[in-house]
């Protein structure tokens, strides 16, 4: 499934370059264009889901593999023994701002709580 409008899906089918980290059949990571930690990866399903808010049960499995996926980057970067975290934004008022489900993976400083 794919949307023609979607920037990540573009980035998933090579027309837009990204610094891609990791990619299997099902999920794809890359670097974030606008890092906000050391390690600021995002991993997305290959398949387009616009947002945790459409979730469905037969989506468990893939969202599920975002998380194995997300925790295997951290444990490579080699940023993350004092602790990674891993963000997914859902809906603009929490600050969506692309509509194809990724996860945020961050490690590499200390990361305050609550996030804003
Ligand atoms: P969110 O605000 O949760 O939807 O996150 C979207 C993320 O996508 C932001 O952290 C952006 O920095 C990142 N982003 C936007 N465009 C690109 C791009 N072309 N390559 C990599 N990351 C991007
Ligand atoms: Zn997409």
């Amino acid at each position: 499934m794919s949307n023609d409008d979607c920037l990540f899906c573009k980035i998933r089918d090579g027309k837009i370059p990204a610094t891609i980290t990791y990619r299997d059949d099902d999920v794809l990571a890359f670097k974030d264009i606008g890092p906000k930690a050391p390690l600021h990866e995002l991993v997305i399903p290959l398949r387009h889901l616009a947002s945790l808010a459409d979730a469905k049960p037969e989506d468990a499995a893939l969202l599920g593999r975002l998380l194995v996926v997300g925790a295997q980057r951290a444990r490579e970067s080699g940023q993350a023994a004092d602790g990674f975290r891993v963000v997914m934004n859902a809906g603009a008022g929490a600050g969506q701002t692309v509509f194809h489900v990724h996860l945020h993976v961050l490690a590499g400083r200390a990361l305050g709580w609550p996030p804003g």
